[in-house]
């Protein structure tokens, strides 16, 4: 906080505090329930008040006193009632001049005061608040905007979770423990950096609390050894766009030691990395194959060994085409840890920036993913399969292959008038979306160049295209980014 504006952050404990809260309408309310529930004592003032006060006044820490403001409430003998001396008022009328009044009282008597609506006139404020107690994350502008302030706790809601709250207990529960261990607070906090971001944080996020204070204990009996605690993160990086990255994935891209990524990871996602990563290329463009699988395979098994922290960081999801089943089949003979994050697949993200949907209730009731993968010029798929009505085929990896995609999907009975389109780079500011039909299309996509990676989409809905494509690509930005 800026020490220019003369406001100090900090947090109160409250506990059977006398607050003072004058006004009896919803903002008042709400200011109620929050001291209610930090433990405050308040009374309330107010002629008349709503029925969400009313409600709360069964509550043995709630007074409700019908009648108008007065000086006396702050510092006379009414306040003093059993609920003791009044510290904190709050002035929460829709009147101006009464709040300003109930503020001047207030400040003259040496309570901290706080005017709904108009901050400067008091001299606290109740901050917006992330609440993970034990830890509490207060946000406030200084009245400058609220919607900020909105804006900003519903980041910070969706960026931290909810799990903190069993870290921080756990962490608390051992905290003595742990400063017997380690006398030096270099070592403990070394310790504690450690422990938060390493398996037992890891643990605590997937839920498993029992493993993460086990892993807790062993790291206090064994502070040596500790170190190999070597894991194996799986991500898939979704289709191209960094906004697509799911809070897991962009976790933890930012904690692993080592990274493994291939071509279709773009340079957007690759700046999300923590910035002393090691970075490794493993290739997969077609036919340059940076590192083979095997390879690769036991490059994560190695490294994990070695106690780093490996993101093997996949373009999509990295269960779809993705070779992601085979990489942890490896891990998992080798006894190595790992877990596997979803990534929005090329099918859901591309179709979803270039205005097409899947399915739909008028033209496709079902969808295939299919690989387009040719091998010695012919691809291996069920086309009888694929020429089905009402529903939308996907191919993956068909650009290379699209003629004979095209000839055989005529040859098995699809009509040559069936709507298909080619989204190269989708969701990225290069996308371009070729759309055709059967008959036209390798014509199409020969003239207009098209690049790699591009998904394929055939079916009705393709039509949908040309009203429902939102997304406006402009190649320009990408190259000041
Ligand atoms: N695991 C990935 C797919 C890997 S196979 C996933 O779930 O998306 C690689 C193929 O994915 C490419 O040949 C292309 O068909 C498709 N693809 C991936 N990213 C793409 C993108 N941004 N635009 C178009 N197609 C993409």
């Amino acid at each position: 906080m800026n020490s220019s504006n003369h406001r100090l952050g900090m947090f109160v404990d409250v506990q059977d505090v006398h607050v003072l809260v004058v006004g009896g309408g919803g903002v008042a309310a709400r200011k109620v329930r929050r001291m209610i529930e930090a433990g405050a004592r308040v009374t309330v003032i107010a002629p008349s008040a709503q029925s969400e006060l009313q409600e709360m006044h069964g509550n043995a820490a709630i007074t409700l006193l019908q009648k108008t403001f007065e000086p006396n409430d702050i510092t006379g003998d009414g306040a003093n009632d059993s609920s003791g001396k009044v510290s904190i008022v709050i002035a929460a009328t829709d009147n101006i001049d009464v709040n300003a009044q109930v503020a001047q009282y207030a400040k003259q008597a040496g309570c901290y005061v706080n005017v709904a609506d108009n901050p400067q006139a008091g001299n606290f404020i109740l901050p917006s608040i992330v609440d993970r107690s034990p830890i509490l994350i207060a946000v406030s502008s200084g009245g400058a905007s609220p919607v900020l302030t909105r804006l900003i706790t519903a980041r910070l809601e969706a960026y931290i979770p909810h799990t903190y709250s069993e870290l921080a207990n756990l962490a608390g529960r051992y905290r003595d423990q742990i400063k017997g261990a380690f006398k030096d607070w270099r070592t403990r906090r070394r310790f504690w950096e450690q422990q938060l971001s390493g398996r037992v944080g890891e643990m605590i996020l997937l839920g498993r609390s029992k493993e993460a204070q086990d892993a807790l204990e062993e790291a206090i009996a064994n502070p040596t050894t500790q170190v190999s605690d070597g894991e194996v993160y799986l991500v898939g990086a979704g289709p191209g766009d960094p906004d697509l990255l799911s809070f897991r994935a962009l976790r933890l891209m930012q904690q692993a030691d080592v990274v493994f990524y291939d071509r279709l990871v773009s340079d957007a996602i690759l700046a999300l990395l923590k910035k002393d990563a090691e970075k490794i290329y493993v290739g997969k463009r077609r036919a340059e194959h940076a590192m083979q699988q095997t390879t690769i395979n036991q490059q994560l098994v190695e490294h994990a060994k070695k106690g780093k922290r490996v993101l093997r960081l996949k373009g999509g999801d990295p269960f779809i085409f993705g070779r992601g089943g085979e990489e942890i089949e490896t891990l998992a003979d080798e006894g190595v840890p790992f877990q596997v994050v979803p990534g929005i697949t090329a099918a859901a993200g591309v179709a979803s920036y270039a205005g097409i949907p899947l399915t739909h209730r008028d033209y496709s009731q079902a969808c295939l993913f299919v690989t387009g993968h040719l091998k010695n010029n012919t691809i291996d798929l069920n086309w009888d399969a694929l020429v089905q009505p009402q529903q939308t085929v996907v191919i993956y990896m068909g650009l290379v292959g699209l003629p004979v995609i095209v000839k055989q999907l005529i040859q098995h009975g699809m009509s040559a008038s069936t709507p298909i389109a080619l989204i190269s780079k989708g969701t990225t500011q290069h996308q371009e979306v070729v759309a055709g039909t059967l008959e036209d299309i390798v014509d199409k996509v020969n003239s207009a160049e098209v690049k790699p990676p591009t998904l394929t989409i055939i079916g009705e809905v393709v039509k949908l295209h040309d009203k429902l494509a939102w997304f406006k690509p402009s190649p320009l930005n990408s190259e000041i980014k």
